[in-house]
C-alpha cells in the first residue's frame, strides 16, 4: 500500500516549498488509496523552535491536506516526534556497528575544521571516507583495545557510516529517471552524534523503514543524500522505499532558489500563515493577506507539475485524480506572485456572498452604517468582480453606503461641461416623478429622456456616474441607483449640479 509522509524540521515556519512537498505527498497518497503521514523531524535540538510544529499542523489544516497519521492522529506506527523515539535509534546504530556497516569516530571539532580549512586552501574539499579516514581519529584506525578504553573512559564520540570505496551506485528517481553516483565522493556522514541523538540520516531512515514507507517524495535538496540513504537501505537489509525529488521553486527573477526572506522583502508572502519571528517582527501569510487555502493549493500544485492540458483551474478532488509523479517536472519551477494572485481572484468570485458581505458589514457596523445583510449581500455581488481579496471590498464599494464627498478631479475636468449642471436639474426631475425605482425601469426612463432631448449618453452618463459615485468606476449605473434608493440619487444628483 502507497504510504507517504510528510517530514519537516520543526525549525520555523513551514515555507512554500515545504507546503508543496506536503502538498504533492498528500495528492499521491489520495490517488492511490494510501495514507498521508505527518513525522516531526526533531533530532537537532539546537534548531528547535517553540511553536514550529504546532505551526505546521495549522498550516495543513487550514489548507485542507490534513494529515492521516501524526501526533495526536491515528497513532498506530507512532510516537511521530523523533524526539520521542530517541533511545531506539542508538540499537540500530550498534547494529551498523557489528556489520562493519559504521564506526566510532573522536576526531574533535576542531580538527575537522583544520583539515577542512586546509583542504580549501588547496582548493580541494576535504572528505572523510576511505582515502582518509585511516589517518583519523577513528576505530578504524586505531587498536580495538584503545577504542574500547576511551568509550569507557567517556570520551565522546560519534557513529560515522562507512562508505564502500569505488563502487557506482545506479539508482532511480521517479522524476529524475536513472542517475550514477560515484561512492569516492560521498562523505562518511555521522550517523549518531555524541549528545546521544540519531542526526537526520539515521532517524530518517530507520522511521521511513518502520514507518513502512512506500515512497519519499521531498524537495530537490535531498537529492545528494540519497546515494547515502539506499546504502543505508541495503545496509541495515532493508527494501528502500521509491525516490522522488521534487524540482525547486526559484525567485520570480533570476534564477535563484526563493529564499524564505524573499517574501518580506519582495512583498508577497511565502508561508501559509503569519509567523512572529523571534526579533519582534511578522513575517506576512497567505491567510492573514487574505488568500483562499483552494487558491494557494490551485497555485502550488502547478509549480513543477501540470495534467498536460491548458486547464487550470482543480478543485483539491480534480488534482488527486490528475496528479502523477510522472509529469512532474525536473527543472525549477518559477514563483509568481502575480499568478498566485490571479488564482485567488478565480477563486475569491466563486466565495459566498453572504460570507463576504457578513464581513464586510463588521466593517460597515464599525463606522455606523447600519444596512440590511441583503442589501450588503447585493452590493458585494455587484463589485466582486474586481476584487481579488475582501479587504478590497469596502474601498469598491463605499459610495454605496456614504455619500461621496469629492469628486475625482480629472474625471470632472474632462466630463463637466457649462451645461451639465442644468442637465443633470433636468433629470433629478425625471427622476423624482419615477415611482418605479428598479434598475431596468430607472435605465429605460433616463434612457428615453436622453433620447427624447437628444443629448447623447456621453453628455450624461458620465455626469451622472460621477454624481452618484464621485468617480467614473464602478459597476452598472442603474444597478447603483436601485441599491442606494430614490432618495439618496436625486440628491447625490442635485449636490452634483449645483
Ligand atoms: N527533515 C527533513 C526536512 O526538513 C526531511 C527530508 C526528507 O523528506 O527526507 O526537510
Amino acid at each position: 500500500p502507497v504510504r507517504v509522509r510528510f517530514a519537516p524540521s520543526p525549525t520555523g515556519p513551514l515555507h512554500i516549498g515545504g507546503v508543496r512537498t506536503a502538498l504533492f505527498n498528500y495528492l499521491f497518497a489520495k490517488k492511490h488509496g494510501g495514507t498521508f503521514y505527518l513525522r516531526i523531524e526533531d533530532t537537532d535540538q539546537n534548531r528547535f523552535v517553540p511553536g514550529a510544529e504546532e505551526y505546521i499542523v495549522e498550516a495543513l489544516n487550514w489548507l485542507g491536506i490534513p494529515f492521516d497519521e501524526g501526533v495526536g492522529v491515528n497513532e498506530k506506527f507512532g510516537p511521530y516526534r523523533q524526539s520521542e523515539r530517541k533511545e531506539m535509534y542508538a540499537q540500530y546504530a550498534q547494529q551498523l556497528i557489528n556489520s562493519g556497516w559504521a564506526y566510532y569516530a573522536f576526531d574533535s571539532a576542531e580538527k575537522l575544521d583544520e583539515l577542512r580549512k586546509a583542504d580549501e586552501a588547496e582548493g580541494k574539499t576535504f572528505i572523510y571516507n576511505h582515502a582518509t579516514r585511516g589517518t583519523l581519529d577513528n576505530s578504524l584506525s586505531l587498536p580495538a583495545e584503545e577504542v574500547q578504553k576511551r568509550i569507557q573512559a567517556g570520551e565522546d564520540y560519534v557513529i560515522r557510516f562507512k562508505i564502500p570505496a569505488g563502487e557506482t551506485l545506479f539508482l532511480h528517481d521517479i522524476i529524475r529517471g536513472d542517475i550514477k553516483f560515484d561512492t569516492n565522493l560521498l562523505d562518511d556522514k555521522v550517523l549518531f552524534k555524541s549528545d546521544g541523538m540519531p542526526t537526520y540520516h539515521l532517524a530518517n531512515i530507520v522511521d521511513d523503514h518502520l514507518m513502512e514507507t512506500s515512497h519519499v517524495i521531498r524537495g530537490e535538496e535531498w537529492l545528494p543524500s540519497m546515494p547515502l540513504h539506499e546504502l543505508l537501505y541495503k545496509a541495515f537489509g532493508w527494501d528502500a522505499p521509491q525516490f522522488a525529488h521534487l524540482p525547486l521553486i526559484l525567485k520570480p527573477v533570476g534564477n535563484g532558489k526563493l529564499s524564505k526572506r524573499d517574501g518580506d522583502k519582495l512583498g508577497f508572502p511565502v508561508f501559509p500563515l503569519q509567523w512572529n519571528n523571534a526579533d519582534g517582527t511578522s513575517s506576512m501569510g497567505y491567510r492573514e493577506q487574505g488568500f483562499l487555502p483552494e487558491a494557494v493549493v490551485n497555485f502550488l500544485a502547478l509549480l513543477g507539475w501540470n495534467p498536460g492540458t491548458e486547464q487550470e483551474l482543480f478543485t483539491l478532488d480534480e488534482l488527486v485524480q490528475l496528479f502523477d509523479l510522472e509529469r512532474v517536472h525536473k527543472a525549477g519551477a518559477k514563483f509568481d506572485p502575480e499568478k498566485n494572485k490571479w488564482f485567488n481572484h478565480q477563486y475569491f468570485q466563486r466565495a459566498d456572498n453572504h460570507v463576504l458581505a457578513t464581513e464586510l458589514n463588521h466593517h460597515l457596523v464599525e463606522q455606523g452604517i447600519n444596512k440590511s445583510i441583503e442589501v450588503v449581500e447585493k452590493v458585494v455581488g455587484l463589485v466582486k468582480e474586481r476584487a481579488t481579496f475582501a479587504s478590497e471590498l469596502w474601498a469598491l464599494s463605499d459610495y454605496f453606503f456614504v455619500t461621496p464627498s469629492s469628486f475625482e478631479e480629472k474625471a470632472v475636468a474632462k466630463q463637466w461641461k457649462p451645461e451639465t449642471g442644468a442637465i443633470l436639474k433636468e433629470l433629478a426631475d425625471i427622476l423624482v416623478n419615477t415611482l418605479d425605482f428598479t434598475s431596468a425601469n430607472t435605465e429605460s426612463v433616463v434612457k428615453a429622456w436622453i433620447e427624447q432631448k437628444g443629448l447623447g449618453m456621453g453628455k450624461v452618463m458620465p455626469p451622472l456616474r460621477l454624481a452618484l459615485v464621485g468617480d467614473l468606476k464602478g459597476p452598472h449605473l442603474f444597478d447603483i441607483i436601485e441599491i442606494i434608493g430614490k432618495e439618496e440619487t436625486i440628491g447625490r444628483i442635485n449636490k452634483a449640479a449645483e
